[in-house]
């Protein structure tokens, strides 16, 4: 009586052995996920303020823009870190 040959053994195992794809190095479930203060929202856009720097205040001695980034609610559109967010009529 011929031995049962246990094929499963020999077959390749799908997803052991694989690199893992390299991203970035971060736990993202060990961080602290940011919500909108005013809606919970958690996703944000970002956004540039532009800032005008006066001739006399200018390293260049000529008016600029100065930009900065900042992120808005995807939501409501309150500027990310703000408690007060966009005035409505109340
Ligand atoms: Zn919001």
């Amino acid at each position: 009586m011929p031995k049962l040959y246990d094929m499963t053994k020999h077959l390749p195992k799908k997803g052991l052995g694989q690199p893992m794809q390299q991203q970035i190095n971060i736990d993202l479930s060990k961080t602290t996920p940011q919500i909108c203060h005013l809606c919970g929202c958690p996703v944000f856009i970002p956004g540039i303020q532009l800032h005008k720097v006066s001739a006399l205040m200018s390293p260049t001695g000529q008016e600029l823009l100065a930009q900065s980034q900042i992120f808005l609610c995807a939501n409501c559109k309150a500027p990310y870190g703000s408690k007060e967010g966009v005035k409505t009529n109340d």
